[in-house]
């Protein structure tokens, strides 16, 4: 396959309409689409595949996948470092992307974090407490190191929940007393979030803001709101098929975007 680059769109933020106070004005121009595209990769298990409703990406493919970004120069953001920049409304950064693990499985201590740290890559794994220490999942001595030597925890719910289905007075539970029993594990703050199976509705949002959560991922949902919403990220999904360049740039380029179908939020 050659190693062609794509011409990548022109990539702003726009400042979330929520902090602004408004409705983002990039709102109202189909071309705002493209302004606010944030290659976010999404992963789940590296490895071997345990069970068949995870997606697993094999530690082979998920190394050539590093060694692509590497390569095309991509720069990974960590999640404090790309919470900045929203929080901020500045300029997405050419090349950039992020890489994110939902639910917290042993792999992705053992296979996924040692790959990461030998190619300089910041990421974030999202955990379940209810689901540590289960097998296949990490448990709090492999959490605590994980945080320890610099992979960013973040939340992923008390029970996995798919919150649309949660009622409001278990909301706290679920996004508030998570955060708070994984903050006390690692002695450290934990600053993002991310919804089971990308639902979220925005009694959750209010909750997750109310929660001091910088940044909030979601799957391929839209969001309630216009431009960029800070409560809900959306992900590009990484699958242990995407091992050639062109599947893996157009996954990285705000063109994908505009084929694959976005879904509500709840
Ligand atoms: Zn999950």
């Amino acid at each position: 396959m050659p190693d062609t680059a794509l011409p990548l769109p022109h990539v702003t933020v726009e400042p979330n309409p929520e902090i602004a106070g408004g409705r983002s004005p990039a709102a109202a121009s189909f071309g705002s689409r493209f302004g606010y595209y944030l290659p976010i990769l999404g992963y789940h298990s590296v490895g071997q595949n345990l069970w068949h409703h995870v997606p697993t990406v094999s530690a082979a493919a998920f190394e050539w996948q590093l060694a692509f970004l590497k390569k095309t120069r991509h720069s990974v953001l960590s999640p404090n470092a790309l919470a900045d920049l929203l929080e901020a409304g500045r300029d997405w950064p050419r090349n950039a992307t992020a890489i994110t693990f939902d639910d917290g499985y042993e792999d992705n201590w053992t296979v996924a974090w040692p790959l990461l740290k030998d190619h300089g890559f910041p990421a974030i794994v999202f955990i379940t407490p209810s689901e540590i220490g289960l097998p296949g999942f990490m448990n709090w001595d492999q959490v605590r190191a994980a945080a320890e030597q610099g992979l960013t925890i973040g939340c992923h719910t008390m029970n996995h929940s798919y919150l649309p289905s949660v009622p409001d007075e278990r909301l706290h539970q679920e996004l508030v007393e998570s955060k708070t029993t994984i903050e006390r594990e690692i002695g450290r703050p934990v600053d993002f979030l991310s919804y089971p199976i990308g639902g979220f509705t925005q009694a959750a949002q209010d909750v997750a803001k109310r929660a001091n959560y910088r940044l909030a991922f979601t799957t391929n949902r839209r969001s309630f709101w216009p431009g960029v919403d800070r409560w809900a990220l959306r992900r590009v999904k990484i699958t242990d098929k995407d091992r050639y360049d062109l599947t893996l740039r157009v996954k990285l380029s705000g063109y994908y975007d505009c084929f694959r179908q976005l879904r509500k939020p709840s």
